[in-house]
């Protein structure tokens, strides 16, 4: 017998993940299909880091989105572990933006302009080396100077997905591990999605295939200017880190974390290399150098773990959560560029709530359509 869904949502990234969950919660079930496992690839792999002062790529362009993302972690750190029993580790982590150039200066400076603008939950403290060195000992002796910055958090982005999917599966949603193949339309209604030989019937479609929306646009009518953005992280064992780094750092290159897997984690390279998804020896040297240069400590890391992922990019670094033009049932919802996990509670909001309210949401979202290109 063919299967059936009100919604089916195409991806089990974090974006398809917290539709599912916000529709769930709006009593609309869904069936999720993913290819490769919920949280499986950017989802994932990311470094899990929430800071909605830090716009896109043009500051200011994201910023109400990004608070209101915010404030949806918040509630789903208080609400989605119990619903669950995943632990996604949300925390408020203590983060140093150091600078060990004139360009770092340049970028500490603006950063420092930005958390002055923000709202009182987030703070910005500059100090000279010498105090930095007490707050966090280990930095390299070239360091100018550095902010101490309150009010972000971090969270597990993989365990965090899959509580949002498991979630969505406790109010009835439903996962599918099947790779969508294509779309069958009736007039300017999609009917179903093709999985292989089979078809699965759904009411209303939502794609949320990250960069993958490339392939998608031979199914429909629309183009989008989008390209994956690479990244690679290592996540080190490092002798005696707990009392060695207690602090995250960060420089306007590397970001150096430790988590709560007891690993360190280093990253992130970016380049475009298509849909290359595979580590390289050339990024591990370029983490591990760049990271030295900024704490030495590093010298001692061994690698446990050396990740690769692809971030999905539209060419205004700006998401894209819109109903698809010319269809009446399909929405989209993709674009999280580097700031994905945080974005992503309200993109999934936004595309439930114009789901069940006749396409209105509060979430602000008037200048992420499709109506830009
Ligand atoms: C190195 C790195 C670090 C990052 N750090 C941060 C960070 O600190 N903070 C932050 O906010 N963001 C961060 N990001 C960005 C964030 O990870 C992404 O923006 C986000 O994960 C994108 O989520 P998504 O659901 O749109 O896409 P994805 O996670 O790519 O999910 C899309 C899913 O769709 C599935 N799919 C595609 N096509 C099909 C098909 N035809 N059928 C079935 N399934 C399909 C794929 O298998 C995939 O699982 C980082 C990204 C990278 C690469």
């Amino acid at each position: 017998m063919s299967k059936s869904t009100e919604v089916l949502i195409v991806g089990g990234g974090i974006a398809g993940c917290a539709t599912a969950y916000y529709l769930a919660k709006q009593g609309i079930s869904s069936m999720i299909v993913e290819s490769h496992g919920i949280g499986s690839k950017a989802s994932g792999k990311s470094a899990g880091m929430l800071s909605p002062v830090h716009g896109a790529k043009e500051p200011g362009t994201i910023d109400e989105i990004s608070l209101e993302s915010f404030n949806l972690h918040q509630v789903l750190a208080d609400e989605l572990i119990e619903e669950t029993g995943i632990d996604f580790s949300p925390r408020f982590p203590n983060q140093l933006q150091i600078a060990i150039d004139l360009k770092g200066m340049d970028e500490i400076r603006f950063l420092q302009s930005l958390y002055e603008k923000a709202d009182d939950r987030f703070e910005s403290h500059f100090f000279e080396y010498e105090e930095l060195n007490l707050i966090q000992p280990g930095l390299t002796p070239k360091t100018l100077g550095g902010l101490l910055l309150k009010g972000n958090t971090s969270v597990n982005s993989e365990l965090l997905t899959q509580a949002l999917a498991k979630g969505a599966e406790l109010k009835g949603s439903e996962v599918v591990n099947s790779t969508v193949t294509g779309i069958n339309k009736v007039g300017q209604k999609i009917e179903s999605v093709q999985v292989g030989n089979e078809k699965i019937f759904c009411d209303l479609i939502v794609l949320a295939m990250g960069p993958w929306t490339l392939f998608a646009q031979e199914w429909f009518e629309f183009r989008i200017p989008m390209s994956p953005l690479k990244g690679e992280i290592l996540r080190v064992s490092l002798p005696n880190s707990e009392n060695l780094l207690s602090h995250e750092i960060y420089t306007d290159k590397i970001s150096i974390y430790p988590r709560t897997d007891g690993l360190v984690w280093i990253g992130a390279t970016e380049q475009e290399k298509g849909f290359d998804e595979s580590i390289s020896e050339d990024s591990r040297k370029y983490l591990l150098n760049t990271a030295k240069e900024v704490f030495p400590e590093v010298q001692n890391a061994s690698v446990d773990v050396h990740t690769a992922c692809l971030r999905p990019i539209i060419s205004d670094y700006l998401p894209l959560v819109d109903a698809i033009p010319s269809l009446q049932n399909a929405f989209i919802v993709t674009g999280g560029a580097k700031k994905g996990i945080l974005l992503a509670p309200a993109m999934g909001k936004a595309i439930s709530d114009m789901i069940s309210n006749n396409g209105q949401t509060d979430i602000t979202i008037k200048n992420y359509g499709f109506s830009r290109f």
